[in-house]
């Protein structure tokens, strides 16, 4: 397994020094789940990793990064799908991607913005590959349902059942009361959370197409942001645009299958691009049905009773990777703090 960098700095309290004896002894009683590899359940792990404690990561999808996520065409397209940018408005956050950048995993994208936009390089997807070096991770292994049992969790997956002492969830909140059940007492807090969807269109075209922009926001249309993402640092492939539908339209439209929803939406990127449609080589279309939390929880996690069983994730603080990261590193503080 590769060392780790998890993005911890010099002067971050990593309770790792004190944690290390006790750590040790951890490590041969208990074992801390976490459900969900986007950026609240890496920034969870990599403090706990850090400190000790034995942790390992299970995640259904087949790559790390949750939303932040990077398509990659069998054509050498490539595309950044989910979250376009990243900014850091907690200094210790800022630090993190500095470190990140400093390392070649992260880049700025001069995209004319105030504040800096990081993005993660070749695609999004490196800046959750960067953070998940070291760490015990389980892709392609869904969690079914998570149970309390002898004092402990008991997580039960597609194909197996694993013991812990804590489980942290940080899947979107609608799908947490599926995994704890209806009747656990914290799904009764879940219920204030809202998450829209988000359509949202890739699309290559061949060479000559106009380039009028590198982003644009627009939030009173149906295709509400739109990006070069050939303008981003590093991108392998030219000619490659992403487009946003807004949440009402994508409300609207949840349901329509993935090909249908790219024959309505290349038309609207062409018609603000002023490109051609019939120059396009590769379109396609992505539905997050939990893209962005509308209505957060306003506290960084939840915690049942027992003090072992954590949820959290963006829909936490706000719609931002930077919420993930809070949420997850303030788990990972409570949990070090009781142990
Ligand atoms: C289209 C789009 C654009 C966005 N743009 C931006 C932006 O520009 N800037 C920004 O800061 N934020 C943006 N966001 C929001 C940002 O992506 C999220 O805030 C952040 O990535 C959430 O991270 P997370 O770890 O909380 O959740 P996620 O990234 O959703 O991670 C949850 C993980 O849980 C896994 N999982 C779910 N259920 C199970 C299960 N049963 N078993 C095992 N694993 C499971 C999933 O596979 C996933 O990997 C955007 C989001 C979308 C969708």
């Amino acid at each position: 397994m590769a060392p780790r960098d998890s993005g911890i700095l010099q002067g971050e309290k990593t309770d790792s020094q004190g944690a290390g004896k006790l750590g040790a002894l951890l490590m041969s009683c208990s074992k801390i789940l976490i459900i969900g590899s986007g950026i609240t359940g890496l920034s969870c792990a990599g403090k706990l990793a850090d400190a000790g404690l034995n942790v390992m990561v299970l995640d259904k999808g087949r790559g790390v990064g949750g939303r932040l996520a990077t398509k990659r065409t069998r054509c050498g397209r490539q595309f950044d799908h989910g979250a376009q940018y990243v900014t850091a408005r907690a200094p210790n956050f800022h630090a993190v991607l500095r470190s990140m950048r400093a390392a070649a995993t992260v880049d700025v994208w001069e995209a004319g913005a105030p504040e800096p936009h990081f993005v993660g390089v070749p695609g999004m997807s490196g800046l959750p590959k960067h953070l998940v070096t070291g760490l015990d991770v389980s892709q392609n292994t869904t969690v079914e349902t998570v149970g309390a049992r002898d004092g402990g969790w008991t997580v039960t997956t597609q194909t197996d059942s694993l013991a812990a002492s804590h489980v942290v969830v940080t899947t979107p909140a609608p799908q947490i009361t599926p995994l704890i059940g209806v009747d656990h007492p914290l799904t009764r807090r879940l219920l204030s959370v809202e998450m829209a969807p988000c359509l949202t269109l890739m699309a290559a075209f061949k060479d000559g197409q106009p380039i009028p922009f590198t982003s644009k926001r627009m939030p009173q249309q149906p295709l509400s942001w739109i990006a070069y993402n050939s303008s981003k640092p590093s991108r392998l492939s030219q000619g490659c645009w992403v487009a946003q539908a807004s949440v009402d339209w994508s409300v609207e439209n949840l349901e329509r299958d993935n090909a249908e929803l790219a024959e309505l939406m290349l038309p609207m990127l062409c018609a603000q691009i002023g490109a051609d449609p019939s120059a396009a080589q590769y379109v396609a279309a992505h539905r997050w049905r939990y893209a962005r939390s509308t209505s957060p929880l306003g506290e960084p996690f939840l915690r049942d009773n027992s003090r072992t069983l954590y949820l959290g994730g963006d829909w936490c603080i706000g719609p931002r990777v930077e919420a993930g990261w809070i949420s997850g590193r303030a788990i990972a503080d409570d949990i070090l703090k009781r142990i």
